[in-house]
């Protein structure tokens, strides 16, 4: 039985003990150098101010991506190193980790055309070793995309690239972390960077539990991670002068998969501004995204939608799919996220546009500090094996594990049960590993109304996995406020009969609970009030 979280914090505080490094922020980028730390025998602890994947890593367009933009901006070693890690994880996690088809149809006078395009198709298969590109006609795109915009259609490019559910790759990830002896915590919020005062070297870390805001307290380190994303300069200054972090929005649409059923995912340059957006399946879904804009708000406070941005991500499907007359009434959810971007102050004194910004990862230490921002989510095992190059300067007789040691156990050796589909079954796999058959003894198989989630997983994560509020439960370990209408609350007295004994909250827990997640759904996954400016 995995420790609950009062234990872990119980263990942490009471036993005073030593790490050899302690990494801030349980996002992908924390959860990789946990899981690379701990594999290579550090002694780790990890910390997470909110819930695990709270803040970028659960709210982006959760592409497994090897950079095809990369590679049309002549970046050919961001692209070869992405794409290796997709086919990786792709071998290592099925069901996790899913290829998905794209679709970029060609009209006529569009820049880039089905030739370039298939140019860069072409060294992109190359890189991979696992050919998929392909050129249609427009009838055969008809085929792929029916209800596409056909005026000017002159061809259509094909590809493989990959999906996750963000969430549940963290998760996953940190699960492998404690598998391996790492010590994992949500709302565990670091407040204070601890340092010798002679030599300014990392001594540990001061925590603050933020669920009951009880007393700081400290524990040792002799190398500390801030792997904390777009808040990372809240802990150590950007790497040079000029530089700062630039928190950069993408918001998304949830629609209803029957009112715009694509089997794959479909890319135009958006009409506004040439952006490449795309409409894709999730989770019996269909997802419009992304914009990409400054986010001026607190990033305390959750990002959300605005307005302008809503009717930005409207023109998508009403640009590509003219007939399907889809509208804001349509919408179940939206999500916002913020990218990281280290962005340098440019000559001029104006700002590049956000599209324009490298997104590629920064790395900057000092004397037993090392942060970093930016990145993907595809390479965070990359990322985290760069990090843990710094723990060599501390100690000596550290040695990373070996490249080819895998991020995932294997799964569990398994029957799947009759009342489970094959495809649900893949993807159960792949979410669960070897934790699978725990899942399966945890409750019902049944789904959850109009969705592919077993009741039986929404008692595992209650039981196992530190679910503080009902918003961790129903937003990050399982999706179900993003995929069903009002945040699932048709569902939601069903949920209560199953998770409030696991969660042992008695009515008013409840109560203020459901209340708190009703709240942040209705402020940072619904549609933007009237006029309103992205909360
Ligand atoms: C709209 C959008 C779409 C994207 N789409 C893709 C995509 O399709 N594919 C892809 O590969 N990448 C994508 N990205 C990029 C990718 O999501 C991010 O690079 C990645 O999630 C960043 O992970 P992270 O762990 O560095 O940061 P985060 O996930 O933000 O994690 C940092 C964590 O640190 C915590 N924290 C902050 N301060 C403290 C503290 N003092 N103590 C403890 N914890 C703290 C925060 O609460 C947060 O949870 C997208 C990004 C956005 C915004």
């Amino acid at each position: 039985m995995p420790q609950t979280r009062a234990q872990k914090l119980e263990q942490l505080r009471n036993g005073h003990p030593e790490f050899d490094i302690v990494v801030i922020g349980g996002g992908i980028t924390g959860a990789g150098i946990a899981r690379e730390a701990a594999g290579s025998g550090l002694r780790t602890l990890l910390v997470e101010q909110s819930d695990f994947s709270w803040g970028t890593s659960s709210r982006s367009s959760k592409m497994v991506h090897g950079g095809l933009r990369y590679l049309g901006s002549g970046q050919f070693n961001l692209t070869r190193d992405a794409v290796r890690e997709r086919e990786r994880l792709m071998a290592e996690a099925p069901g996790l980790i899913e290829p998905l088809r794209f679709i970029m149809p060609h009209y006529r006078k569009q820049f880039p055309g089905p030739g370039l395009f298939q140019v860069l198709l072409r060294v992109y298969d190359r890189i991979a070793r696992n050919p998929s590109r392909q050129r249609l006609s427009p009838t055969e795109t008809l085929q792929w995309v029916p209800g596409l915009a056909t005026d000017d259609l002159v061809a259509a490019s094909g590809f493989t690239d990959a999906v996750t559910d963000d969430s549940r790759l963290v998760q996953r990830v940190i699960e492998e972390a404690e598998a391996d002896g790492a010590l994992c915590l949500n709302y565990l919020q670091a407040d204070a960077i601890l340092r010798d005062e002679h030599s300014s070297a990392v001594t540990g870390v001061q925590l603050r539990d933020t669920v009951t805001g009880g007393q700081a307290f400290t524990v040792n380190a002799r190398l500390v991670a801030n792997a904390t994303g777009a808040w990372a300069q809240a802990l150590q200054t950007t790497p040079t002068e000029g530089s700062r972090i630039r928190p950069l929005r993408g918001s998304h649409l949830v629609l209803p998969f029957s009112r715009l059923p694509v089997s794959c995912s479909v890319s135009l340059f958006h009409p506004q501004d040439r952006r490449p957006v795309f409409a894709f399946p999730w989770q019996g879904t269909t997802v419009l995204g992304t914009t990409d804009l400054d986010h001026e708000n607190e990033l305390s406070r959750e990002p959300a939608i605005t307005r302008e941005e809503l009717d930005y991500l409207l023109q998508i499907s009403q640009t590509l799919f003219p007939a399907s007359g889809i509208s804001e009434n349509d919408i179940i959810a939206t999500w916002a996220g913020v990218r990281p971007v280290v962005t340098e102050e440019s000559p001029s004194g104006k700002p590049v546009k956000p599209s324009k910004e490298n997104r590629e990862h920064v790395i900057w230490y000092d004397s037993g500090l090392v942060s970093i921002a930016g990145g993907k989510l595809t390479t965070f095992r990359l990322i985290a094996r760069e990090v843990l190059g710094k723990a060599h300067d501390l100690m000596p007789d550290f040695s990373l594990r070996e490249n080819d040691a895998r991020v995932f156990s294997p799964v569990a050796e398994l029957e799947r049960p009759e009342s489970i589909s094959h495809r649900n079954w893949t993807r159960l796999q792949g979410f669960y590993g070897p934790a699978l058959g725990s899942v399966l003894e945890a409750g019902s198989h049944d789904t959850v109304p109009h969705s592919e989630t077993l009741w039986a997983e929404l008692a595992w994560a209650a039981a196992h996995t530190c679910v503080v509020h009902l918003d961790d439960l129903l937003l990050r370990r399982t999706r179900l406020g993003l995929i069903l209408p009002s945040g699932a609350s048709e569902v939601l007295p069903e949920i209560r009969k199953v998770c409030q004994p696991i969660l042992g909250w008695n009515d008013d827990t409840w109560d203020r609970e459901q209340s708190r997640y009703l709240g942040i759904w209705q402020s940072s996954y619904s549609l933007p009030a009237v006029g309103g400016d992205g909360k």
